[in-house]
């Protein structure tokens, strides 16, 4: 029997193989679905149809729902804004990856606490290409810079690579316009051939493969 959950994670499979293939045949996409507007319960579901990457927006979500799972192989992501008096909840929670840091001065008192727990994390440096007053994110002038002053900066900080939300726009040209912002920044960073460049959701992901993502953050497209 196919459970919707099954039918959402084919559709969306088969939309990401047509598209990442226009890009070249290597070209590996992975897929971190969104579960901040979904229970425990609807986690498990999609996790029981093969999907292993989680991501949440609220520190808090992720600890309770991360407690709820925590006997489930899930590999969680913290993909929201992240508030400085949360810092030390979201290390305890330890997300496989952070993807929202978006700040030299989050990534310093980050790196601190990290290394008062002597743990490291990976992370990703949010940039806001799309240069959108309600986004947040680095902006496309001061990624770069920003970037390798946290490399030399956050011993404790392994950073992977960048990640964008594209254009609040229904003009698919601006929203192009942005993802190739991104991937042109992506494509400076030193050794990047390991990296992620993460963009792309339910409505965009796509366009944003076809820009050069190779990870994408689907939510409602997922748990509809
Ligand atoms: C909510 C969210 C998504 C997923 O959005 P959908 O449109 O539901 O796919 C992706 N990335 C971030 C940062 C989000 O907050």
């Amino acid at each position: 029997m196919t459970t919707p959950y099954q039918h959402n994670l084919d559709e969306v499979i088969e939309k990401i193989e047509f598209a990442r293939l226009q890009v070249n045949a290597h070209h590996i996409v992975k897929i971190v679905a969104v579960s901040k507007y979904s229970t425990a319960e609807e986690i498990q579901s999609l996790l029981e149809v093969g999907q292993r990457a989680f991501g949440e927006n609220k520190v808090q979500d992720l600890i309770t729902k991360s407690q709820e799972l925590e006997d489930l192989p899930i590999e969680w992501h913290f993909i929201g804004n992240l508030q400085k008096n949360k810092i030390n909840n979201l290390i305890d929670a330890n997300p496989m990856l952070m993807q929202s840091l978006d700040s030299l001065e989050l990534a310093l008192a980050m790196n601190s606490k990290l290394k008062a727990k002597d743990q490291t994390m990976d992370m990703l440096v949010q940039v806001n290409s799309a240069n959108e007053a309600s986004k947040s994110g680095l902006s496309v002038d001061e990624t770069l810079d920003t970037y390798a002053q946290i490399s030399e900066q956050c011993p404790n900080i392994n950073l992977k690579g960048l990640m964008s939300i594209g254009a609040h726009s229904d003009d698919k040209k601006l929203i192009k316009q942005s993802f190739e912002q991104t991937r042109a920044l992506f494509d400076k960073l030193p050794n990047n051939q390991d990296l992620i460049c993460s963009m792309g959701m339910s409505s965009d992901y796509e366009l944003a493969i076809l820009c050069g993502s190779n990870m994408v953050r689907i939510g409602s497209k997922l748990f509809k």
